[in-house]
């Protein structure tokens, strides 16, 4: 198993810009994809507001997140008031199918009990027809925002999915796709329909967070997961989980299988060939029929463009930092392309990123540096340290990529500083061929721009 670094050889008395969000702003995007849902914070409005700026900036998308808006007096005597009133003016305002919670840091230190309070809730409005109400405990200390995705998925599936759903509607395959693109989401339904499969993409942001434009805004944009699917999806045939980077009790596909009995397969996030040839050989096994010719296609060339980018790219050594899966299926795509991750980084400590990889990387494993818990001061010291050709990771890593001199290639969240987050693709055959051109070319323009003669032709 490669090593991962110690706390480090000083004493670390404090994080310096971290290498993740916060945990909530994570489970606010996972409710983002379920059809008629509104995010709700139990929490301070400074919390709302962080996370919508957040999401805001990467998706470039309109995003409502309630608030039951935390006083002082609330932070001494507890928030039940304010959920009680919080979640009735939203119902009001907003008429929603489904009212997503998740607790700030504040919420949880101060200890509330979320299930007494949505049951009393759920008691006095016993006469009215309220909106489905679905929580996750999500304190930010003590997770990412992956954490935060990865326990609204799972509170999604503990509330909703039932075993006796409709055998009209039944699924074929419940995918948990992770926290990916809209493009991404996209592709994976081209895929699992192409494949002739019936399934449920939970969640499912691909419209609701990268939409045509609208005349008026809507409040609740069309598109997202409807919430007869996710009841569905206990009765589907088997469910496909993207990533490995689970905390104890938030992997969807085993909350699934221990609610419902849905058998639960797994895989990385299928960045690369290898990655996406186990995808492809799960879906062809549950299809029963081989990878659809257009796949098949993609596949060949993106084999060509490994050929084509081999001279530009073998022995480059690059950082690759974010969400732990991200890194993971990042990194086991590089070392097809010749690149050596040298440097592995993430704000999350789910404890199996470093075993991840070393399931996945297998050239040179002595020059890769695991991070975990890491935050930009780290990362900055571990990629001078490697004498780093480029950086791949959200864009936080601007001002090392400047202070190097660099090239960073954009992946993960955020992407505050380019158009197009929603839009980049990594999954699939189709998402390592525009990743493997998007690193190709900035090797190649920052060799040209070094190139004394100034050569055209590279
Ligand atoms: S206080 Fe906690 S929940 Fe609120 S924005 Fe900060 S990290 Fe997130």
């Amino acid at each position: 198993m490669l090593p991962v670094k110690e706390a480090g050889t000083t004493i670390a008395v404090a994080t310096q810009n971290a290498c993740k969000a916060c945990m909530p702003l994570g489970a606010c995007l996972a409710y983002r994809g379920v059809e008629g849902a509104v995010p709700f914070l139990h929490g301070p409005q400074g919390c709302a507001t962080y996370m919508r700026r957040f999401l805001i900036g990467h998706f470039r998308e309109p995003m409502d997140i309630a608030c039951s808006s935390f006083s002082e007096e609330t932070a001494i005597f507890g928030g039940s008031a304010d959920i009680h009133t919080g979640l009735d003016n939203v119902a009001k305002a907003y008429h929603p199918a489904m009212i997503g919670i998740a607790t700030t840091c504040l919420a949880e230190t101060i200890g509330e009990d979320m299930g007494l309070m949505l049951h009393q809730h759920a008691e006095k409005n016993a006469d009215k027809a309220s909106p489905l109400v679905v929580a996750a405990s999500t304190p930010s200390y003590s997770g990412t925002h992956a954490d935060g995705f990865h326990a609204a998925t799972c509170a999604l599936v503990n509330a909703l999915a039932e075993t006796d759903a409709a055998q009209a509607g039944r699924a074929d395959v419940v995918c948990f796709p992770n926290m990916v693109s809209p493009a991404d989401l996209r592709y994976l339904k081209e895929v699992l329909a192409d494949f002739g499969l019936c399934h449920v993409l939970l969640p499912d942001y691909s419209e609701t967070l990268d939409r045509p434009i609208a005349g008026e805004y809507e409040r609740i944009p069309k598109g997202g997961v409807p919430i007869s699917a996710i009841r569905g999806a206990g009765a589907a045939r088997a469910s496909v989980t993207l990533g490995s980077a689970f905390r104890p009790g938030q992997h969807p596909g085993a909350a699934l299988l221990a609610k419902c009995g849905v058998p639960s397969l797994s895989v990385g996030l299928p960045v690369g060939i290898r990655g996406s040839d186990l995808l492809f050989q799960q879906l062809e096994d549950l299809a029963g029929k081989p990878t659809p010719e257009k796949h098949a296609a993609e596949r060949g060339r993106l084999i060509d463009t490994y050929v084509d980018a081999h001279k530009y790219l073998y022995g480059k050594r690059a950082v690759v930092y974010g969400e732990e899966d991200l890194v993971t299926g990042i990194a086991s795509f590089l070392d097809e392309i010749g690149v050596v991750p040298v440097v592995c980084a993430s704000g999350g400590r789910s404890g199996g990123m470093a075993e991840a990889l070393s399931a996945t990387v297998s050239m040179q494993r002595g020059d890769i540096q695991v991070l975990e818990d890491a935050d930009f001061v780290e990362i900055g010291e571990a990629a001078e340290a490697a004498k780093a050709d480029l950086l791949i990771g959200n864009s936080r890593g601007f001002g090392l990529s400047r202070r190097l001199d660099i090239p960073l290639i954009r992946v993960g969240m955020p992407v505050h500083d380019r158009i197009g987050a929603q839009r980049i693709q990594l999954l699939g055959y189709r998402g390592a061929q525009a990743l493997c051109d998007r690193i190709a070319n900035a090797v190649i323009a920052r060799d040209q721009e070094r190139s004394e003669p100034g050569y055209m032709t590279m």
